[in-house]
């Protein structure tokens, strides 16, 4: 019996950058050749904005609070370890994800072809499953000029 349901968003952007030897991942999943972004940890802009709407929906704080980017704990972090923490936590606290629902704007790469890799490792990560879609921005502003990825993630609890 359900008797708590909860939703939470959450949004995560980053800045293209050209750093070597760092690879662009998103969900999970690396595009070898393509621009990487910058960041403190791996940049996992996906993965960054389902830990926010998890924590959004549970009113536990923000990303930027649970892992600042002024620790060295979380330079260069795995970001689906930084999910999978706070989805035990979540877990922990006798909540169930229901599904997360995952929509990364960007120029490029292009999503489709990654879509369900993306899926299956952050479906594994929330224990619950996780819809990725990809759009463009149709050359509108600073994600239409592909200065970054930006991703918006929406995700239902119960318990
Ligand atoms: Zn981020």
């Amino acid at each position: 019996m359900i008797s708590d349901i909860r939703v939470g968003q959450g949004f995560d952007i980053h800045r293209f950058g050209d750093e070597d030897g760092r690879a662009l991942i998103l969900g999970g999943v690396t595009f070898p050749g393509e621009r990487s972004l910058i960041g403190h940890s791996d940049a996992d802009v996906p993965a960054h904005a389902i830990t926010d709407a998890l924590l959004s929906a549970l009113q536990l704080g923000d990303l930027g609070e649970r892992f600042p980017d002024t620790d060295p704990q979380w330079a260069g972090a795995n970001s689906i370890e930084m999910l999978k923490a706070v989805v035990s936590e979540v877990l922990s606290l006798g909540w169930t994800i229901r599904n997360a629902s995952v929509a990364i704007v960007c120029e490029q790469p292009k999503i489709a072809p990654a879509r369900q890799e993306m899926q299956q490792n952050l479906g594994e990560a929330c224990s619950a499953p996780v819809t990725v879609t990809g759009r463009r921005a149709e050359g509108l502003g600073a994600i239409g000029r592909a200065e970054g990825i930006a991703c918006w993630a929406t995700v239902v609890v119960t318990r």
